[in-house]
C-alpha cells in the first residue's frame, strides 16, 4: 500500500488570496517531479455541496465528472493538473456532521457518547484518507482564512492526521497577504505574523509562507517573516500580481518550491520537470501578436463578494487555453442579454465581434436577449458557440424563425407554449412534483454518440477526443431537455443534431446542434468548458476559436470593421483579472 504524504495549504490575513492558484500549482509542480498527486479542497460552510449555492454569490458551481457539484476551486485543480478529481475530493462540514449524524442515528456508535473530539475530527481524516487513496502526494486546501471558527475542527484533524503518520508525512504552507496601504505607501508585515500565530494556536506551525501582494516581498521583510515564524530561511516565497495565473507554478518553482516541499516530506525528484510548453503557453497570453474578440452574452448580477466574470470562469478559461494553444490573445466582452431584449432581429453591434457565445443559465431573465443574439450569429455568419443553455435557445430560436413556429419556446419560460421545444421529461417532472430539486438534474458525464461527416465529430475526431463507436464523454448540468416530438421538425428545415445520448429506457437526448452552411455554429447541451484543460483544449472550444481567427482574418481583408454601438453595450464591462 502506498503511504500518502499530505501538503496542507491555508490561507491568512484576507480570503480570496489565491490559495486556489497555490494549490493547483504546488500540486502541477508535485506531479511534474514525477509524483501521483491529488487534490483535496475542504470547504467549511454547512452546506452539503455548492449545488444549491448562488453563482453570482459565490462564483461558479463546478460540475465534476461523476457528477458532483463543487466549488470552482476544483475546476482551478483540474485545469492545472490535467486530471479527473472526482467529487469525494471536496469535503465540506455539512457532510461531516450529516454523515456522523446519520450513523449516530443508525446506532453505530453503540450507545457512546457521540462529541466533537473524536468523532468530527475522524470522519474528517476517514475522508481525506479515502479522497488520498492511491496516490503518493495529496494537496489539502482549507477554505476560509486562519481563525475563522469554522475551519479550526479542519485544522485540527490535519494536526491528528500528521500525529498518526508521523513527522516527516505532512507539510504547511500558509499563504499571506501584505498589503501596501495607499497612505503609506509601504509593505506591511504584521497582518501575516499575526496569521502566523494564530495557526501557532491551532498547534501548526507552517512550513513555508507564501506572501501574496502587489509586488514581491523584499529580504528584508522576509527575514522579519522567517524569523517571526520561524522556518528555514528560503521558506518564504514572495508571490507578486501577475498577468496570468498559469504563471504562477513557474514562479514558485524559481524560488525552488517544489524540491523544498518534497524533501520536507521526505521524498526526491523522480524527474526533472519540463516546463517548456507550458512556458511557451505563457507567453503567448502575456504577449499575444494577436487578439480575439469574443462576445459572452449572459446573464450577469453582480453581489457578494463574486465579480460577474466568477460565474463564468470556466467559459474564460477555456477560451484563454483554446486561444493559447492556437498563438492568439483574447478580448472577450461580457455583454448582458438584457440589454438586447427589444432589439428586433438582428443586434447590429454584434457583428463588431469575431465570434459569440452563449452560455449555460436559468430562468427568463434576458432570455428573448440572447434569442436575438443567435438570431444574429446565424444570419450574419458570425461564429457562435451555445452552451446548455446556448443551445437550448439556439434549437428555440430556430423553431420561431426557420420553421416559423411562432411562440416556440422551453417550458422553463412560457409553461403555456404551443411549440414547447424544450421541456422536462416525465421522469423528471415526478422528482420536481416531489420537491427534489437536486435530483431532478442531469449531471456529471454522459456518453454521446456523434454523427459521423458532422462538424461536432470532425473537432472531436481531429483532437483524438472519441472513444469507442464515434463516442464522447461531457459534463452536464441541466433539467431540460430538446423535446424528442421535434426533433424531425427541426431537422426536416435543415437543423442537424450531431450527437444524442441514449438512456437506458432508448429515450434520444440530443446533445449537438449545428447548422451545416455556416462557418461555425455548434451548440451542446452539455459543458465542454469543464473538460478543458491548459495545454489541452477542449475541441468545440479549439474549433471555435479557429473560426473566429478566419472570420477575423477575412474581415481585416475585407476591411470592413464595424464600430460597436455604446448604446447598446453599456452594459459590457472589461474582463477583469481573476483574483483567486
Ligand atoms: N436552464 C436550463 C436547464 O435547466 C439550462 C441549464 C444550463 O444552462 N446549465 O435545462
Amino acid at each position: 500500500m502506498i503511504q500518502t504524504k499530505f501538503v496542507v495549504v491555508v490561507g491568512g490575513v484576507i480570503s480570496g488570496v489565491g490559495k486556489g492558484v497555490t494549490t493547483a500549482s504546488l500540486g502541477k509542480i508535485i506531479q511534474e517531479y514525477g509524483y501521483r498527486t491529488t487534490l483535496i479542497k475542504v470547504d467549511p460552510y454547512l452546506n452539503y455541496d455548492a449545488g444549491t449555492m448562488r453563482p453570482t454569490m459565490h462564483g461558479e458551481v463546478w460540475v465534476t465528472k461523476d457528477g458532483g457539484e463543487i466549488d470552482q476551486d476544483l475546476g482551478t485543480y483540474e485545469r492545472f493538473m490535467d486530471l479527473d478529481i472526482p467529487k469525494h475530493n471536496n469535503i465540506t462540514t455539512g457532510q461531516i456532521y450529516k454523515t456522523v449524524i446519520d450513523r449516530e442515528r443508525r446506532g453505530e456508535y453503540d450507545g457512546q457518547d457521540v462529541k466533537f473530539i473524536p468523532h468530527i475530527p475522524d470522519e474528517i481524516i476517514r475522508r481525506i484518507k479515502l479522497a488520498a487513496d492511491g496516490y503518493e502526494v495529496a494537496i489539502i486546501e482549507i477554505g476560509g482564512t486562519v481563525g475563522d471558527y469554522e475551519n479550526k475542527p479542519f485544522l485540527f484533524a490535519v494536526r491528528a492526521l500528521e500525529r498518526q503518520l508521523g513527522k516527516g508525512h505532512v507539510a504547511y504552507v500558509l499563504v499571506v497577504y501584505l498589503p501596501v496601504p495607499e497612505h503609506i505607501g509601504e509593505m506591511k508585515t504584521k497582518p501575516a505574523q499575526q496569521a502566523v500565530k494564530l495557526l501557532n494556536e491551532e498547534g501548526i506551525s507552517p512550513d513555508f509562507i507564501v506572501c501574496r501582494s502587489k509586488y514581491a516581498i523584499d529580504d528584508q521583510r522576509k527575514r522579519i517573516i522567517e524569523l517571526y515564524a520561524n522556518v528555514e530561511s528560503d521558506c518564504v516565497i514572495a508571490a507578486p500580481d501577475i498577468e496570468t495565473i498559469y504563471q504562477i507554478p513557474l514562479d514558485l518553482e524559481d524560488a525552488g518550491i517544489g524540491k523544498k516541499v518534497l524533501s520536507r516530506i521526505g521524498l526526491e525528484p523522480k524527474r526533472e520537470p519540463d516546463w517548456s510548453r507550458w512556458q511557451q503557453l505563457v507567453n503567448v497570453i502575456k504577449a499575444p501578436k494577436e487578439t480575439l474578440r469574443v462576445a459572452i452574452v449572459g446573464k450577469y448580477l453582480a453581489t457578494g463578494d463574486y465579480t460577474l466574470v466568477d460565474s463564468y470562469v470556466s467559459i474564460q478559461q477555456a477560451l484563454i487555453h483554446a486561444c493559447a494553444a492556437n498563438e492568439l490573445g483574447l478580448s472577450i466582452s461580457w455583454i448582458d442579454a438584457s440589454a438586447l431584449q427589444t432589439l428586433d432581429g438582428c443586434a447590429q453591434g454584434l457583428e463588431v465581434y469575431d465570434g459569440i457565445i452563449v452560455p449555460g443559465g436559468f430562468g427568463q431573465t434576458g432570455v428573448e436577449g440572447k434569442i436575438n443574439t443567435i438570431a444574429c450569429a446565424r444570419k450574419k455568419n458570425i461564429p457562435y458557440l451555445g452552451l446548455c443553455y446556448g443551445m437550448q435557445l439556439a434549437a428555440v430560436e430556430f423553431a420561431r424563425n426557420v420553421c416559423g413556429l411562432q411562440g416556440a419556446h422551453t417550458t422553463e419560460v412560457d409553461p403555456e407554449t404551443l411549440y414547447p421545444i424544450i421541456d422536462i421529461l416525465a421522469v423528471q417532472k415526478q422528482l420536481l412534483e416531489q420537491g427534489n430539486f437536486g435530483g431532478s438534474m442531469r449531471l456529471g458525464a454522459y456518453k454521446a454518440t456523434l454523427k459521423k461527416g458532422s462538424a461536432v465529430y470532425a473537432w472531436y475526431n481531429q483532437a483524438q477526443w472519441l472513444g469507442e463507436d464515434a463516442t464522447v464523454a461531457e459534463r452536464h448540468r441541466h433539467r431540460y431537455e430538446v423535446n424528442p416530438l421535434f426533433v424531425p421538425v427541426l431537422e426536416k428545415a435543415g437543423l442537424v443534431f450531431s450527437g444524442y445520448h441514449e438512456r437506458v429506457d432508448g429515450t434520444k437526448l440530443m446533445e449537438f446542434l449545428e447548422l451545416p452552411n455556416h462557418p461555425f455554429f455548434i451548440a451542446t447541451q452539455a459543458h465542454p468548458e469543464f473538460t478543458s484543460r491548459f495545454g489541452k483544449p477542449n475541441p468545440l472550444f479549439h474549433g471555435f476559436v479557429m473560426a473566429c481567427k478566419k472570420r477575423k482574418d477575412t474581415l481585416a481583408q475585407a476591411s470592413c470593421g464595424v464600430d460597436v454601438n455604446p448604446a447598446l453595450f453599456q452594459a459590457a464591462v472589461p474582463l477583469e483579472t481573476l483574483a483567486s
